[in-house]
């Protein structure tokens, strides 16, 4: 389908991109690689009057090394993280390269996907599982929101009208390993359960595990019951009976993909298999 008439502008700094935005009121929206906003204009799922175009905005790409963290710019493509492992610690690298297909990681972006917010989308559980801050510019300044206070329903996030995504803040976690494990039913598709484990895994088991899920929720979640039961867990069986403690969380969404009960068991298994990757104990993924 063709989309509504809109009018477009294309911002060459934030300030003006942040401009644009407040004068074209609550119906404008910022553009930046279009893979998601776009297809929703053309079914006439969104329908803005304004797209401020911000992929020219070059202090919204690239990646940093801050130290104890690393700062990575909205604009940065999924291709880009992908390339980027060295500085992201992995888990961001691994998630980005099973992002869609090649056409989608060169021009999706880390920002688009945050500020969509779609719960089925692969970097959002990342983010949740290495406690990432999302950074947010407005006319008003700047702030610093949790991931796991960003995603607030779907489709919907904690940013206001108006306001730009700048970048994800990503504290670092020295020793700890991470894994993603996504089952779709073709490939380059979207997951239909996603999950991404971080462990520290000791002489003694798993000290320490942060688990985020992709598309079991009207928003990606943050399994703490499942985390919790895994600390102190060395064995197979310990870990399996970790993973069952998912059922905690939400009944998970049912489509034509799934029902709840599939995706319930796909994220115990898919559980048990990252955080025995993410552990380096491949003997114990099957
Ligand atoms: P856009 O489409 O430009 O924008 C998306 C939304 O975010 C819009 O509402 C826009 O106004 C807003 N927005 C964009 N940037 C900002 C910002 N900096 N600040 C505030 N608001 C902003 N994703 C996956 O996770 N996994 C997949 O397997 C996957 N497969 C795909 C397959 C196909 C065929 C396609 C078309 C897309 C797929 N995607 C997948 C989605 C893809 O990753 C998108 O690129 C991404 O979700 C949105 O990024 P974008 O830069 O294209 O955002």
């Amino acid at each position: 389908m063709i989309p509504a008439s809109f009018d477009y502008e294309r911002a060459s700094s934030l300030d003006e991109a942040l401009s644009l935005l407040a004068a074209g009121g609550e119906d404008a929206r910022p553009l930046a690689g279009g893979h998601s906003l776009l297809p929703l204009m053309r079914l006439r799922l969104a329908r803005p009057s304004l797209l401020v175009d911000i992929g020219g905005i070059d202090e919204l790409r690239g990646v940093r090394d801050d130290g104890d963290s690393v700062t990575i710019g909205a604009l940065t493509t999924h291709h880009e993280v992908a390339g980027a492992a060295a500085l992201t610690g992995g888990l961001l690298a691994k998630v980005a390269e099973g992002i869609g297909d090649p056409q989608v990681r060169h021009r999706g972006t880390l920002g688009g996907s945050v500020a969509h917010a779609d719960p089925a989308s692969d970097l959002p559980a990342a983010l949740l599982a290495l406690d990432a801050e999302i950074t947010l510019a407005g006319r008003g300044g700047t702030r610093s929101v949790a991931a796991a206070d960003f995603f607030v329903g779907p489709f919907m996030s904690a940013a206001d009208d108006g306001e730009i995504v700048t970048g994800v803040r990503v504290p670092k976690r020295e020793g700890w390993g991470s894994a993603y494990q996504k089952f779709q039913r073709r490939a380059q598709d979207w997951a239909i359960v996603g999950v991404a484990a971080v462990v520290n895994w000791t002489d003694s088991g798993i000290a320490g595990a942060a688990i985020g899920l992709t598309n079991m929720g009207g928003t990606p979640l943050r399994a703490h019951a499942v985390e919790a039961a895994l600390t102190g867990s060395s064995e197979k069986a310990q870990i399996l009976a970790a993973a069952s403690k998912v059922s905690e969380l939400e009944t998970p969404p049912a489509d034509e993909n799934a029902s709840s009960e599939y995706r319930l068991h796909l994220a115990q298994v898919l559980i048990a298999r990252a955080v025995a990757e993410a552990a380096g104990c491949p003997g114990m993924q099957r």
